[in-house]
């Protein structure tokens, strides 16, 4: 798959990397990619009948050089539902959900989760940083669990404790930071500095503006089957997308999916758009009814809706104000009760139980309806972003989270959030030497690790290795396989034990072999503990690894 990605600003050219964020030629960090429309937008249609009903059936749009299916937890291919009885009761009959609650963790930032994490995957990054409204952090986790990668998620304290308990259920770490979360995106990022880790970048991720476009074409697809297609074009279009946002990394997603398939000659047109936010926090559309062309930042948001509390848009504001623009749609906000109202109609008439930020989108809806902005005629579809489950708190125990107090003087804002970061984390963890020839073993012991307790991992891939890792690193504790190509368990034990260094590091064997008494006897007195591999996913492994380490 070929795909370049230009610069916005500059119109620059560069190869993709995830690690490299920044223009090279102008510094800027909004870029997007690009493909070869010509071929794909003649090869892709063809293909797509035998495909499964999912994101990745669009893979050569998508900037992932090996779709990884093994990541895969069947995210995309959500249904797009009429909403039968809201249209009758609003007087306007073609409106449809596109239910997102039905990805993998409950949101639509599963699309983003799927594809930001593959990507992250095939670049051999194994940690990262992100700071999220909740449910960034719980969709990251789920992928980033199976992709045997640990996250570090910053979330505000507002975000409710059922949505934090979900994201330490996945193994990642919570930090809670006390404060906006504007506050907690820059403690994040100053955190993802110091430590040298990757940090998503909201909605200047490429992968994940790619990944949303999805719904575009998810779209087209199922309203061009329910309604036929529109003659001009194979797909047809809404004449309406509405969406509750915070960021906007939705809807700029999703408008580069229907200028992609414009473009392409798949549709003839892009839907108004419609973005909704809460009153509270609402910096764009109070922006955009001043006529600003730049957003005036919310500094102390005032919404319970804490999943779109982004006071802050940045640039995110322009692009969705342009696309706004030319699309004839139009910026709405709405209170926390209408939202709530939004919410309990949605149950009531149409069976579906949105999370109050996805309901936000339905009393935008109500709202534009009445206020003649949306036609009776007009066909819709709105968004339905979200309803992320609780997590059972019995089973995380205690202290799944950090806390971090912002201190309220506001003096020195910078240092404390600097000061505030010794709290998180001490500057070195534990090292842990992992040494095991099978790469899925590795990667299954780095796993059960990352999710219970924060330690620098490293890994060997045979005994040779892993003897000239542990000397150069002296390591906190080795977790050792026996059976390896080009030097075995037993020797590397034997060279640990003969030099000083070494000597009393202590080591955890892990083997899938059956000792022979002699094997026993060469490991006695050797090694501090013996571990049999199916042993790894019962408690006391890592009851081992913890006290071993002090
Ligand atoms: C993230 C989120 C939003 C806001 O999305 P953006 O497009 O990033 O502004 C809305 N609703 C739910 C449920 C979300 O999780
Ligand atoms: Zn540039």
């Amino acid at each position: 798959m070929s795909f370049i990605i230009k610069c916005l600003d500059c119109g620059h050219n560069a190869p993709y990397y995830p690690t490299s964020t920044t223009c090279p030629k102008c510094n800027s960090q909004w870029r997007e990619a690009e493909y070869d429309y010509e071929l794909i937008g003649k090869s892709l249609p063809v293909k797509l009948a035998g495909r499964p009903f999912d994101l990745w059936r669009y893979r050569e749009l998508l900037p992932v050089r090996n779709p990884n299916v093994s990541l895969s937890l069947g995210e995309g291919g959500t249904p797009l539902i009429r909403a039968v009885n809201l249209g009758m009761m609003l007087g306007c009959p073609n409106i449809y959900i596109k239910d997102e609650r039905q990805g993998p963790t409950s949101s639509f930032k599963d699309r983003q989760a799927s594809v930001t994490i593959a990507a992250l995957k095939e670049a051999g990054i194994t940690e990262m940083v992100a700071a999220s409204t909740g449910n960034v952090a719980i969709s990251y986790s789920a992928y980033a669990s199976r992709a045997g990668m640990k996250l570090w998620a910053f979330v505000t304290s507002l975000v409710p404790a059922t949505k934090m308990r979900e994201i330490a259920l996945y193994g990642s770490q919570v930090i809670k930071i006390t404060g906006s979360y504007d506050q907690c995106k820059q403690v994040a990022s100053e955190f993802a500095r110091q430590r040298h880790l990757y940090q998503d970048m909201g909605a200047r991720t490429i992968t994940s503006i790619e990944a949303m476009k999805t719904i575009a074409f998810e779209i087209a697809e199922q309203l061009t089957a329910i309604q036929g297609t529109d003659g001009a074009a194979p797909w047809r279009t809404p004449d309406w997308y509405v969406q509750a946002i915070s960021g906007g990394m939705g809807p700029l997603g999703v408008y580069k999916g229907f200028r992609e398939m414009k473009d392409m000659g798949w549709v003839n047109r892009i839907p108004a758009f419609a973005p909704i936010q809460a009153e509270g926090c609402a910096p764009m559309v109070d922006s955009w009814k001043k006529g600003l062309e730049k957003a005036e930042p919310v500094t102390s948001p005032k919404t319970r809706i804490e999943t779109l509390a982004t006071g802050d848009p940045g640039r995110a504001y322009e692009f969705l104000r342009a696309y706004v623009n030319s699309t004839n749609g139009a910026f709405e906000s709405v209170s926390d009760e209408d939202a709530y109202r939004a919410m309990h109609v949605l149950a009531k008439m149409e069976g579906i139980s949105a999370e109050p930020a996805a309901a936000v989108a339905f009393a935008g809806l109500f709202k534009l309806i009445r206020a003649g902005v949306i036609k009776p005629s007009d066909t819709v579809v709105v968004n339905c972003t979200g309803h992320t489950m609780p997590a059972e708190p019995i089973i995380l125990g205690e202290n799944w989270s950090r806390d971090v107090k912002l201190p309220t003087s506001k003096e020195t804002p910078q240092e404390g959030l600097l000061s505030a970061l010794t709290q998180v984390a001490p500057e070195r963890f534990p090292k842990i030497a992992i040494v095991e020839d099978t790469a899925e073993a590795r990667r299954l012991i780095r796993r059960i690790l990352q999710s219970q307790g924060n330690f620098t991992i490293l890994e060997a891939s045979n005994g040779r290795e892993g003897l000239e890792l542990i000397q150069r690193e002296l390591p906190d504790l080795i977790i050792l396989d026996l059976m390896m190509p080009e030097m075995d368990g037993f020797t590397v034990i034997e060279a640990l034990r003969a030099k000083q260094e070494t000597a009393t590091i202590p080591v955890i064997v892990a083997t899938a072999k059956e000792l022979t008494p002699d094997e026993k006897n060469r490991l006695s007195g050797q090694i501090q503990s013996l571990m049999q591999k199916g042993d790894f996913l019962n408690d006391e492994f890592l009851e081992e690894v913890k006290t071993l380490i002090k």
